[in-house]
């Protein structure tokens, strides 16, 4: 196989297209791209070389797999989210926009504050404990996932990030592991997909991302239940809760944590209009 850098574009942008890939041509050149470590403006220079069999081979067999339908973030290992770029594996969730929403309106609650300890449940590739301490340079965050083979993945983007001394995995279901500790906030993105659901996910996301981190059981809402049932396992109530929640799934969450002791609840919406993330405190103006 010998061609160049434009005929092979060209190739893999023609079979993404025959695929259904909207954005085939941008697609095929993001992949290359990673594929062979380069800029796109070395790219754009050197469109009439021609690669190595071996890095052709590589490529080919990338464009194969995204055809397949797997996520583009898996094949390059790589996501950006709060723009910080997180490794990521098939292990983990991997990170969306819209949970962006969780990390800003944490670091809108607390900016300028000290010795805060921020609790992640749930925290998968780490993304929102590890945006927040970067973040949040005074606090301290304390993330836990059922799976230790994402806190592997979590504690590689907390090196990556430089924030190993202030953010803490640990392995557990929930509360379990700080049963007794104390926090300022309890923040989570949990899964929040009915099992029914799963079955009409996209596919990309069906059959590729971990349903341990999507399915939140008959209604979605199992998660939510234990997160604010549970929450006297902590040595206090937190001054604040934040949840990202799924479509639909808000006012339901609200009433959750108001049965918890938290009267004061707002709603925030995403870009796309939907209530995505439920913010609580126990009293007074939230
Ligand atoms: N937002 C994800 C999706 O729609 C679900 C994430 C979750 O369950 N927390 O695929």
């Amino acid at each position: 196989m010998s061609s160049t850098i434009k005929e092979a574009l060209r190739r893999a942008s023609f079979c993404l297209k025959q695929a259904g890939y909207g954005n085939h041509s941008g697609e095929a050149e993001a992949l290359l791209i990673a594929s062979l470590g380069v800029t796109r403006a070395w790219l754009y220079a050197h469109g009439e070389e021609k690669p190595e069999a071996a890095e052709l081979r590589h490529y080919f067999a990338w464009v194969a797999r995204r055809i397949a339908g797997e996520p583009y973030a898996y094949l390059v290992g790589e996501k950006e989210f709060m723009s910080l770029s997180f490794l990521v594996t098939p292990v983990v969730l991997i990170p969306r926009p819209e949970t962006e929403l969780l990390v800003e309106t944490a670091v809108r609650e607390f900016a300028g504050r000290e010795n805060l300890r921020i609790l992640d449940v749930g925290t998968g590739s780490g993304a929102v404990a590890i945006s927040i301490a970067v973040l949040l340079p005074k606090s301290e965050v304390v993330a836990v996932d059922i799976s230790p083979a994402v806190l592997n993945v979590a504690t590689q983007n907390a090196a990556r990030h430089n924030v190993t001394d202030r953010v803490r995995f640990l392995a557990g279901d929930l509360y379990a592991p700080v049963s007794r500790e104390r926090f300022d906030a309890v923040v989570s993105n949990p899964p929040y997909i009915s099992s029914t659901d799963i079955e009409t996910l996209q596919r990309d996301v069906k059959v590729y991302e971990p349903h341990l981190a999507l399915n939140g059981g008959p209604d979605g809402l199992d998660f939510y239940r234990r997160l604010t049932a549970e929450l006297d396992a902590l040595a206090a109530l937190p001054a604040l809760l934040l949840f990202e929640v799924g479509y639909g799934q808000a006012e339901a969450v609200a009433d959750l944590c108001c049965a918890a002791g938290y009267k004061n609840i707002s709603r925030l919406n995403d870009l796309a209009g939907i209530p995505r993330i439920v913010l609580a405190k126990p009293a007074g103006k939230a």
